[in-house]
């Protein structure tokens, strides 16, 4: 681990003093933090502790928007008992997440900005352009099972890995970020970039920027909604493919869609392909997986990663036949 110096602000002005130093780093619940600085994945040389600012903790999901402080941990927001019922398929994505020592101590801003699981990444020696720009990317001609299918570039094909921001994806989200210089809020899906040209850049934040909060619009489509992981063990274990399907229902008819996808993209990836094909359909076996493959119809398979295109339409159809018994 590279040298640091470490400060623990007493308010978040403060924060915002120390988080626009050059080689300034954000800690909240450290659970991902740290193990990239130990691995010498990330080397920053001031880290800025900012997990015990209660004023960031805050959670309310009763309103018209539903509004998530930064700090606020994933054990706690994922018991909501008005997540549960109102929109479970945000609570799911939590519980399904990690194991309940890290959600207890981790933050729901720390996991949305959480870094990529590539192997090549991660070992901290194999060229890696997300790592050491410019060095290529092991994975080309590595093993591809755990890549992406969606935003993939000749630079990086590694996978978005967080569970909450995937199911974020499927819904009216949106960050809101302030620095010394004030407040933005930024839409959901233009805080994650796409691997292009520099892999390296993974979201919009400029230098400084803290996540304060994340917004979430209130839709009747959440009551009907589930996040539906597929992974190698039953637990503790990354998305291998997740779907996360929210519905507004007549009967058997599907009014309105929400589709993401996880596991499958560079970035948290809405699927508007599948929301188009599940609307005004008769909701039955038959069309949710049309649904799903429809929403693979873009993908762009790699030399071992094929397999999660039937998988992930499968995963589809599956959560929209469960979203839709939730009325
Ligand atoms: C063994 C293991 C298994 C895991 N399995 C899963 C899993 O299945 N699914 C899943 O989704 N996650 C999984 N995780 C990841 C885990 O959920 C994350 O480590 C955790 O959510 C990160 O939150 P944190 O508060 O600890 O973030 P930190 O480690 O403190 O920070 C993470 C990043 O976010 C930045 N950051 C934090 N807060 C802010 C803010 N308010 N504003 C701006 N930047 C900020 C930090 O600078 C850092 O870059 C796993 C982790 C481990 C170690
Ligand atoms: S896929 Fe991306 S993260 Fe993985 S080795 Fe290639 S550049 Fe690095």
């Amino acid at each position: 681990m590279q040298p640091f110096t470490y400060a623990r602000p007493a308010s978040l002005t403060e924060a915002f003093t120390l988080a626009q130093q050059p080689g300034a780093a954000l800690l909240a619940g450290g659970t991902t933090m740290v193990d990239l600085m130990r691995g010498d994945l990330t080397a920053p040389s001031s880290i800025v502790d900012i997990g015990h600012l209660n004023e960031l903790a805050a959670f309310d999901t009763s309103g018209p928007v539903l509004r998530f402080g930064a700090l606020a941990r994933m054990a706690d927001v994922a018991e909501d008992a008005t997540l549960l019922s109102a929109y479970p398929a945000l609570a799911e994505s939590l519980q399904l997440a990690a194991s309940q020592q890290l959600r207890n101590a981790a933050t729901v801003g720390g996991n949305m900005l959480q870094r990529t699981r590539c192997v090549y990444f991660r070992d901290g020696v194999s060229a890696c352009n997300k790592r050491v720009p410019g060095s290529g990317c092991s994975a080309l001609d590595g093993i591809t099972r755990d890549m992406a299918l969606f935003a993939t570039s000749e630079k990086c094909i590694a996978t978005y890995p967080g569970d909450w921001g995937n199911a974020l994806a499927a819904f009216d989200t949106s960050v809101e970020v302030s620095s010394a210089s004030g407040t933005r809020t930024i839409p959901f899906a233009e805080l994650h970039v796409a691997y292009g040209d520099d892999p390296a850049v993974e979201t919009t934040l400029r230098r400084g920027e803290i996540i304060t909060a994340i917004l979430v619009q209130a839709t009747p489509a959440g009551r009907c909604s589930t996040y539906l992981k597929v992974r190698d063990r039953q637990s503790y274990a990354y998305a291998v493919v997740s779907a996360t399907v929210a519905l507004e229902m007549q009967g058997d008819v599907v009014q309105s869609a929400r589709v993401s996808l996880g596991g499958v993209a560079t970035k948290p990836w809405r699927s508007h392909a599948a929301e188009a094909a599940l609307t005004g359909v008769t909701l039955n076996e038959q069309t949710a997986l049309a649904a799903g493959h429809a929403g693979f119809a873009d993908a762009r398979p790699l030399a071992e990663n094929g397999f999660k295109i039937e998988l992930g339409a499968r995963a589809v159809a599956r959560a929209a036949l469960v979203a839709s018994k939730r009325i």
